[in-house]
């Protein structure tokens, strides 16, 4: 299959920082779309493949899920999109489309794997997936989203991975008007959590363990903070929640939250991969009826649901634009959570 050469950034090793290297891409077959890629946001899995958090990492490793750009080139069979339009890519670049889970626009659990947008198998060129920390990307049409025209399109970019991971849950357990949520960690999936979930018409609580966001969580729109270090003001929010959407990227106690779940609640794991320790005690989900779930970003037709609501409502990621070649200081800055709320890469800096 032809290809060409084109600029990322990637890393070699686990150790390894992110530099300047090339990568092909497939010339687009008739069913494929070609987007020059313009932002591209940096999520905390883009941190964990990079530096092999959770094993697997194929390398070299070119990172980068949350990609907004506009149309260079599409195949004979597209229909949806043509050369100049906005167009943007998240997690997922292909399933295999035929089993239960694709036949109920539910992509992202794909029975036998989905093709992830960086380190997923490259069906078409052999090895692995580079993601959006590059040039452009080249992607069958049925995993392209249309991006709203009046969304700012650098803060729209993390929208394709941190809001489509906060919506899915919100969805899923029919978050709406009479709904009392939480979200644990105030990061970038926390902060979209927030912004949709108040937007749903929900009653939003911050869990964070860092006193000082309180003003800007209450400006994304929580209605209030609760420090999870400050016992006390755990107490206070006992059997309150009907949903808790959980963002922590490392393990940490989850029983702490199960307390403050309603009767009937459901805490959703989004963010730490793992054995929980310590374990779960039963106890209090058999008595309340609880639940503890988890959920992994969403599915094609859910995305433009999401990305349409959030044309409607005006949402966008709050962010702050970096250079390529600041990524690596971005990844430290990042597990400092140091950023509010989210780095994205302007791509033009690639080309300096
Ligand atoms: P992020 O921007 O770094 O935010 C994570 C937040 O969690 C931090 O801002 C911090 O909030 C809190 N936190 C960080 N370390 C903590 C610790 N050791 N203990 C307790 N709280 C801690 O990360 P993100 O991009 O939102 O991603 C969050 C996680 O979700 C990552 O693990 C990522 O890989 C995962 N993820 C999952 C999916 C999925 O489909 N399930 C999709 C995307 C990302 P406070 O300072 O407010 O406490
Ligand atoms: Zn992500």
């Amino acid at each position: 299959m032809e290809t060409t050469e084109i600029r990322a950034f990637g890393a070699e090793t686990s150790e390894s920082s992110l530099k300047q290297i090339t990568i092909p891409r497939r010339e687009p077959t008739p069913a494929d779309v070609e987007i020059e890629i313009l932002f591209c946001g940096v999520c905390h899995s883009d941190l964990h493949t990079a530096r092999n958090d959770w094993g697997g990492t194929k390398y070299t490793a070119v990172p980068g899920h949350e990609i907004v750009g506009r149309v260079t080139r599409v195949g004979t069979e597209v229909s949806k999109f043509k050369v100049g339009d906005l167009a943007a890519v998240g997690c997922l670049v292909d399933s295999c489309r035929e089993c239960a889970s694709c036949k109920q626009d539910l992509e992202q659990y794909c029975i036998p794997g989905f093709t992830g947008t960086y380190n997923g198998k490259d069906k078409y060129l052999g090895g692995h997936t580079f993601g959006g920390y590059s040039e452009k990307v080249v992607v069958t049409e049925h995993f392209v989203l249309k991006v709203p025209e009046n969304l700012d399109l650098a803060a729209a970019a993390p929208l394709l991975c941190a809001g489509i991971t906060v919506w899915s849950p919100l969805k899923h357990w029919n978050v709406g008007k009479d709904s009392t949520v939480a979200v644990v960690g105030l990061g970038g999936l926390g902060h979209m959590a927030i912004k949709l979930a108040k937007a749903l018409g929900a009653h939003v609580t911050l869990f964070s363990r860092t006193p000082g966001k309180e003003k800007d969580a209450l400006e994304l729109g929580a209605d209030a903070v609760v420090i999870s270090t400050d016992d006390d003001q755990m107490a206070s929010v006992k059997g309150k929640f009907d949903l808790i959407i959980d963002t922590v990227p490392y393990v940490h106690d989850v029983n702490h939250y199960v307390a403050t779940l309603a009767i009937s609640g459901t805490i959703v794991l989004v963010g730490y991969l793992g054995p929980l320790d310590p374990m779960l005690n039963s106890v209090p989900m058999i008595l309340g009826r609880k639940s503890v779930a988890g959920s992994v970003i969403g599915g094609i037709a859910e995305t433009q649901e999401m990305l349409d609501f959030c044309g409607e409502h005006n949402i966008v990621s709050e962010i702050e634009v970096i250079e390529m070649q600041d990524i690596n200081e971005a990844y430290e800055r990042m597990l400092k959570s140091d950023v509010r709320y989210r780095f994205v890469i302007d791509m033009a800096s690639l080309k300096n």
